[in-house]
């Protein structure tokens, strides 16, 4: 199969942690027979010292012509004294809207071997493999009218939280989807005691069940989910939920499964889909070697299952990274006092070779 991936490396850590994820991509592409076609394109940072935009037309034609796009991560203090529509960040919101991925995954799971790193009980958080499926276009963070008005002293904001019935639709059709995939539970998230956007969000998902008889649904308050992802992380499968919980939620049950460095996502459900670790450009440890490329690296697999259907291969990933950390290998984020770090071209080349045992990677 030809796999057609633009890479965007970005800025700070991006190019270092992308650099790996395509080492081991390569690496899968030689085991499985498929053809790699990458094209490198600038955004962020890069792209703005380069040709003056965080995301120049070129790079948006790349992204729309290929099959997924990997993307490093943007920004940096160096940007921030641009006006806010060049800054990176910019860049990657509008890219963001380009490819029309209404859905954000975000899995959470917790290694065997990286128990003892998580904030938890080993016993807590033993067995955690939560995937969160975050609504990405709407919500309140999109809605209209959003205002701030008023005299200084008296003044007031306004944002408005808004869904309809077919937004609501499609993500629980992704979210059931995607179960079918895994342990067959839904658990779909909402404040549908208060908010009448949330009674709305409960009643299309239950209609949506009706279609999905072998998936097993339940419906949970906010807080209460916010509750039982530290108290009970295992208990979940595919978490659903709306715009702004699922920002707060996937970044809490990012942090009970361990380090920054290691959590990858997913944006689907758009022409074309991306692909990128959680974290950002880390400028305070850029261009030492150092950044742990595990969530660039486990952001490729993703892109192998979502974008090009290749399961086999995407586990072959995932299956890796789970031995060489079992073996024992941690980067400096991972490390324990007494414990050596590699560096991120050595964990990249531990991870490439577990994916090919046979093969010497030189
Ligand atoms: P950050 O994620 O870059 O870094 C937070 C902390 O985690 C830092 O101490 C960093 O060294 C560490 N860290 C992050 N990734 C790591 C890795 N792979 N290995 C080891 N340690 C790692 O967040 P920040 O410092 O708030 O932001 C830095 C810049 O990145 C800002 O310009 C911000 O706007 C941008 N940013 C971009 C994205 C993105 O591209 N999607 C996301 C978040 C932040």
């Amino acid at each position: 199969m030809l796999l057609k991936i633009t890479i965007l490396p970005g800025d700070g850590i991006g190019p270092e942690v992308t650099d790996e994820a395509v080492r081991v991509l390569n690496n899968v592409a030689r085991r499985f027979n498929h053809e790699l076609s990458l094209d490198r394109k600038e955004v962020g940072g890069a792209a703005l010292l380069s040709s003056n935009h965080p995301l120049p037309d070129d790079t948006i034609h790349s992204c729309l012509a290929s099959g997924a796009v990997l993307l490093g991560a943007v920004g940096g203090p160096s940007f921030d004294k641009f006006p806010k529509h060049l800054r990176p960040e910019s860049g990657l919101l509008r890219l963001r809207r380009e490819l029309g991925a209404f859905a954000n995954l975000r899995p959470a799971v917790c290694f065997p071997a990286l128990e003892d790193c998580s904030p938890l009980r080993p016993e807590v958080v033993r067995g955690t493999d939560i995937l969160i499926v975050r609504e990405l276009l709407g919500g309140i963070y999109f809605g209209e009218p959003r205002v701030t008005q008023g005299a200084s002293g008296n003044r007031e904001a306004l944002d408005t939280m808004r869904y309809t019935e077919p937004e609501i639709e499609r993500i629980a059709r992704m979210a059931f989807e995607l179960a079918r995939t895994r342990r067959r539970m839904v658990t779909s998230v909402d404040k549908a005691n208060v908010l009448d956007c949330s009674r709305l969000w409960r009643d299309v998902v239950t209609g949506v069940a009706q279609d999905y008889a072998d998936i097993k649904l339940g419906h949970m308050y906010v807080d209460s989910a916010a509750m039982l992802l530290v108290s009970r992380p295992a208990d979940f499968d595919v978490l659903l939920t709306e715009n702004m919980f699922g920002d707060i939620l996937s970044d809490e049950a990012g942090g009970i499964v361990g380090s920054l460095g290691l959590l990858a996502s997913a944006s689907i459900g758009g022409t074309v889909g991306l692909y990128e670790p959680v974290h950002g450009s880390a400028p305070d440890i850029a261009g030492r070697g150092i950044a742990n490329p595990l969530g660039a690296i486990l952001s490729a697999a993703m892109l192998l299952r979502y974008s090009f259907k290749l399961e086999r291969e995407a586990g072959s990933i995932e299956a890796a990274v789970s031995s060489v950390l079992a073996a024992g290998h941690r980067m400096r984020d991972l490390a324990k006092p007494g414990q050596t770090a590699l560096t991120t071209a050595e964990m990249g080349a531990k991870v490439a070779e577990a994916v090919v045992p046979q093969m010497a990677i030189h």
